[in-house]
């Protein structure tokens, strides 16, 4: 099948996902023929970069042989069965693995196949738990403003990402929202120059515990993506917040939410962000890096306390009745223990401190750039955050979509970027070599110079 034709074809009959459709009238849709390690390649052969990890699922680049391994041999003596009634090896030896690695307490694992179901179940296990517990007039949540949860309704209302939401928005629940302690000097009436990430965060915080100590009564949970808000545009915070957060929940019988579905795995330089406040939330949701990338499945893990408010007499009515069709299958789970065994295969926290420090060398000269506000890094999450006049916190319009410029500059050159409007970042697979990083950074400097540019 030729280029164009695939292209035409899916234009034909695909909706494609959070996409104007008629961008591509004349945005090229690229088709993707097959995909090894950090590159992607089209049906006739030219090769791109994946900066992005496919939506910062790809921790191990594409087809490792290790996750391709578990796969095949899973796929030789069971492919599904349901999860209520029955079990099977590749979802206790996981859910054994998840609790054995992740924060003290967070003994049980609740399984969904995408992140926004995993949030879904932990919002909706909260609830019912202080209802369970007979204190049903818990039923708010709280949310950081700029924050990112999910497409699904009740994860999509958690969410603060103006228009994701606005136009769902007299469908949804209405959570309590407080100010992000996002440092970005771009975030309006945000951190002063000169001002710590630490004081800031701090300072935040405080915000939040005024409001959590008002209403604690009619609050279940607080749900917050860890250090980084993702697809807020990669804003970032100091664990600080955290810190204080998860001790605040704890004296004000708050359930802590921690969405560690694009932080978790290594991203941040930890396996699980929250470790760097080390802190255990109540509820962990987890999904794209779980399978490498390469098989939907997310989980919710939660304490033996959660457990046991829902342990009882059938006829107690407490019992958590939620259920995916593909709930635990054993061919994502076979794939998510594949990808545990690549992290168990050598120290690639240590091998990502060092790819991260490269990608910060490799990108000084956007530090000095007149049209970027700030460069920050979390880990294995670069972001450059451009702007029209970065003095002045005034970003460039979204209309002029400056982040697009970038993206289709870049696939030119091999590289994809997907910036989110006008940050761009870098986000790529651990087995990225240090020669693609050198490569990757000198698109990301020129791209910066296309978009910016009059
Ligand atoms: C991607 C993401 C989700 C939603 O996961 P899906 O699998 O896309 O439904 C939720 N929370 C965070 C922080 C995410 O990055």
């Amino acid at each position: 099948m030729s280029l164009p034709d695939l292209a035409a074809r899916s234009r034909a009959v695909v909706w494609h996902p959070c996409t104007q459709m008629q961008d591509h009238e004349w945005l090229p849709l690229v088709p993707v023929a097959k995909a090894e390690g950090v590159w992607l390649e089209t049906p006739d052969g030219q090769r791109i970069l994946d900066a992005v990890s496919s939506w910062w699922t790809n921790i191990f680049g594409h087809r490792h042989p290790v996750i391709v391994d578990h796969l095949k041999r899973q796929l030789d003596t069971l492919d599904h069965v349901l999860l209520a009634g029955f079990t099977h090896e590749p979802v206790v030896s996981l859910s054994e693995k998840l609790v054995a690695m992740t924060p003290e307490g967070l003994s049980r694992c609740f399984y969904a196949d995408n992140g926004s179901a995993a949030v879904e179940v932990a919002l909706k296990m909260s609830f019912h738990y202080w209802r369970n517990i007979g204190r049903p007039e818990k039923q708010r949540f709280v949310t950081l403003s700029n924050s990112y949860h999910g497409e699904t309704l009740g994860a999509l209302a958690v969410g603060d990402t103006g228009m994701y939401r606005d136009t769902y928005a007299p469908l949804m629940l209405t959570p309590i929202t407080v100010p992000s302690p996002d440092c970005s000097l771009m975030q309006p009436h945000g951190r002063q120059p000169g001002e710590g990430w630490e004081d800031y965060s701090r300072r935040r915080f405080s915000d939040t515990l005024a409001v959590l100590e008002a209403r604690a009564a009619e609050i279940c949970a607080v749900i917050v993506e860890p250090l980084v808000q993702c697809a807020g545009g990669m804003r970032m915070y100091h664990p600080i917040y955290l810190e204080l957060l998860r001790k605040a929940c704890s004296r004000l019988d708050i359930h802590l939410i921690v969405d560690e579905i694009a932080t978790g795995f290594g991203r941040t330089g930890q396996m699980f962000a929250c470790e760097w406040a080390n802190i255990a939330p109540d509820f962990m949701c987890l999904s794209k890096g779980l399978t490498g990338g390469t098989l939907p499945l997310a989980v919710t893990l939660t304490t033996e306390t959660v457990y046991d408010a829902f342990y009882d007499d059938y006829r107690s009515g407490k019992a958590f009745l939620h259920s995916h069709s593909y709930t635990g299958n054993p061919l994502a789970c076979a794939t998510a223990l594949g990808t545990l065994a690549v992290f168990e295969s050598c120290d690639w926290l240590s091998i990502n401190r060092g790819l991260g420090q490269l990608m910060w060398t490799q990108t000084a000269r956007l530090r000095q750039h007149p049209h970027v506000a700030e460069v920050r890094q979390q880990g294995m999450i670069l972001a450059v955050e451009m702007a029209k006049a970065p003095s002045r916190r005034e970003p460039f319009p979204a209309e002029e979509r400056r982040g697009l410029r970038a993206y289709q500059y870049a696939l030119e050159q091999g590289v994809l970027l997907r910036p989110l409007g006008n940050t761009l970042y870098l986000m790529p697979p651990f087995v990225i070599s240090p020669r693609e990083i050198e490569r990757l950074c000198e698109v990301l400097i020129a791209a910066v110079d296309v978009a910016c540019a009059p």
